[in-house]
């Protein structure tokens, strides 16, 4: 789990993305002016990505065993295909990559 600070800083991130959808100058001066430590938070973000990417099959059990369609394959795309609730991409990803922040 991310330090305090860390999880400080992305609440607000995200928060102000409730008001400024982008990554504008006006989004980054909100941020900061918010969050005194964006930038030492931003930081340890870059250089411990790795700890926080999540490996689903060790918190899901049955993630990665189910047969998906595979690439290009009932993405809703194809004509003539019929309905799916949930369109299918290909296999799930084994591991949840963190987002550029
Ligand atoms: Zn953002």
């Amino acid at each position: 789990m991310a330090p305090e600070f860390v999880l400080r800083y992305l609440v607000t991130h995200e928060a102000v993305h409730l008001a400024v959808p982008d990554h504008s100058q006006k989004f980054w001066l909100t941020v900061r002016s918010l969050c005194k430590e964006t930038e030492r938070a931003k930081q340890w973000l870059s250089a411990n990505t790795q700890r926080l990417t999540v490996d689903l099959r060790e918190i899901i059990p049955g993630w990665g065993d189910t047969p998906r369609a595979r690439d290009g394959e009932g993405n809703g795309r194809a004509k003539g295909a019929s309905a799916q609730a949930v369109p299918t991409t290909g296999p799930r990803p084994a591991r949840a990559e963190a987002t550029t922040l």
